[in-house]
């Protein structure tokens, strides 16, 4: 069986695990003394702990080993994504940590049915990436940034936004070793003032096939193309 992973603030020889962390390794996974925990620091940073003691709900950990470890994708990639109305975007983050996304950025735009975002969501969206880190063996947490109007969009290196009725591929114009950024509309679409103005900051337009998918899927499938079907 692999080992449980922890995510930890930072790997020192003693760590110290308590609240929802705690919670999570020793109700969940129940875990004991003796027992093997892979920990990581969200930032690259990997190691083997030794669970030695657990004692009112505190987990002490014996780090026995370190390393820098990755498997992320090797550039950036970020992801501006529509804000999306009821829980849509916890999926797209959940789905998007898994797929290897750096960072990613509620956008707001004219057909946005959903204009605006309270802390307590982003504050959970950023536990629903974190946790999503921990299980598909991340060793970075994506960036979940507070959300911003589409035309804050700044300029570029490598950008591709899916754009119904566009006819380039991502294949055809993907450079895997170049940072690059995606983008995905809402609802209702972007307005072609829209798509042009991310063209202007270096999006180039591509197809995500004949159908038309729904917000939640789009970014998907658009990082899919870009990280698992790149292998990376
Ligand atoms: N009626 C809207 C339109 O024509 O743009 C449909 C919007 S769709 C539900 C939401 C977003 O998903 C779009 O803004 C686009 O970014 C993306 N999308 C959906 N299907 C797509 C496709 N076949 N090709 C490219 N992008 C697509």
């Amino acid at each position: 069986m692999r080992p449980h992973r922890a995510l930890v603030p930072h790997l020192s020889p003693e760590i110290e695990l308590r609240g929802r962390e705690a919670h999570h390794l020793l109700e969940v996974l129940r875990a004991k003394p003796g027992d093997l925990v892979t920990v990581f620091d969200g930032k690259g940073l990997e190691g083997r702990a030794v669970v030695e003691s657990v004692e009112a709900g505190i987990l002490r950990l014996r780090l026995e080993q370190s390393w820098e470890a990755s498997r992320e994708v090797g550039v950036p990639v970020e992801l501006y994504v529509a804000l999306l109305k009821g829980d849509a975007l916890a999926d797209v983050v959940r789905a998007a940590t898994e797929l290897g996304v750096t960072r990613i950025i509620p956008t707001i735009s004219t057909h946005s049915v959903a204009k605006e975002m309270g802390g307590n969501k982003l504050e959970r969206l950023r536990r629903v990436a974190a946790e999503a880190a921990k299980q598909s063996g991340r060793t970075v947490v994506p960036v979940v940034a507070e959300p911003v109007p589409l035309r804050q969009i700044p300029e570029v290196e490598q950008g591709l936004v899916a754009h119904v009725g566009a006819e380039l591929r991502v294949r055809e114009v993907l450079e895997p070793a170049k940072p690059i950024s995606l983008a995905t509309g809402p609802e209702g679409g972007f307005s072609p003032q829209e798509v042009d103005f991310l063209v202007g900051r270096g999006f180039r337009p591509v197809t995500l096939g004949r159908r038309i998918l729904r917000a939640e899927t789009a970014p998907l499938a658009l990082l899919a193309l870009v990280t698992a079907g790149e292998g990376l």
